[in-house]
Formats: structure tokens, sequence, C-alpha cells
């Protein structure tokens, strides 16, 4: 898998990690840290595959994009080992719940290991300064 692959992968994980608030583009940028350009290119790229959707809003007087997750074009494959499949809670996980995913501790450390396992930091700043040059 190409960095680039790998960090398109990462910055999904990190949209599907906001649910159905999703994230500002810039936020995204920021959690990513790479550069608005690298962050640009990303967002297109997993908008023509039909992973996420972007919708345009108004942010500190601003126009922006939030960017959502498009869980159904997910391959399946790719979460296949996400703790909430052999969770006791599922069923009573919820937004705002006892359970959540907004506050598992379970899903947060599945999520650092799954972006965080095959891309360090390092990779990161490589294909920003590329891309900046
Ligand atoms: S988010 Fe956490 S508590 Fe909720 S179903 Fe998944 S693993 Fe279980």
């Amino acid at each position: 898998m190409s960095k680039r692959d790998l960090l398109e992968r990462r910055a999904l994980q990190i949209i599907m990690s906001k649910g159905e608030d999703g994230i500002l583009q810039s936020d995204l940028w920021k959690e990513l840290e790479a550069s608005s350009r690298v962050g640009s290119r990303i967002s297109l790229n997993l908008g023509k595959k039909n992973l996420i959707t972007r919708q345009r809003e108004l942010s500190d007087g601003r126009w922006t994009y939030r960017v959502f997750v498009n869980i159904r074009s997910l391959d399946i494959d790719s979460f296949s080992d996400i703790p909430c499949v052999s969770c006791d809670e599922i069923l009573k996980c919820e937004k705002g719940g006892e359970f959540s995913p907004n506050t598992c501790k379970i899903m947060t450390k599945w999520l650092h290991t799954f972006t965080h396992s095959e891309l360090d930091e390092e990779n990161i700043s490589e294909i920003s300064k590329n891309d900046d040059s």
C-alpha cells in the first residue's frame, strides 16, 4: 500500500470516528498533520471513490466543507476486526448513552491501532513536504 493510500485510509478513519457529525476539512487536516494542499487532494480522492460526502458549510465567516463517511461504500473487509462485532454491549451502545462509540476506550484504542499501525508521523511529514514543493 502506498503512503498516499495509507494517508487516505487514516483520513477515512478519522472521518468515520466523527460519526454523523462529520468533521470540517480544516480540522481533518490538523488531525492528519497535513497541509491544506495535501488534505484537499485526499478529500477529492476519497470523494471520487464515493467513500465520503462533502457538504458546504459556513464556518467563522468562511465557506468550507464538512465531510462525512459514506458507510455503505466502505469495504467491509477493512473493518472485519472492529471491536463492536464481538462486544456484549452493542445493543445498548448509542451516542450519548451509557455505552457510546464517542467515549468507548476499546473503540478509541482500535481506531488508534488501525490508523497509526502503518503510517507514522514521519511518513505524513514526508508526503506533505513532497506535495508542498
Ligand atoms: S463502541 Fe465500544 S461499547 Fe459500543 S459496541 Fe463498539 S466496542 Fe462496544
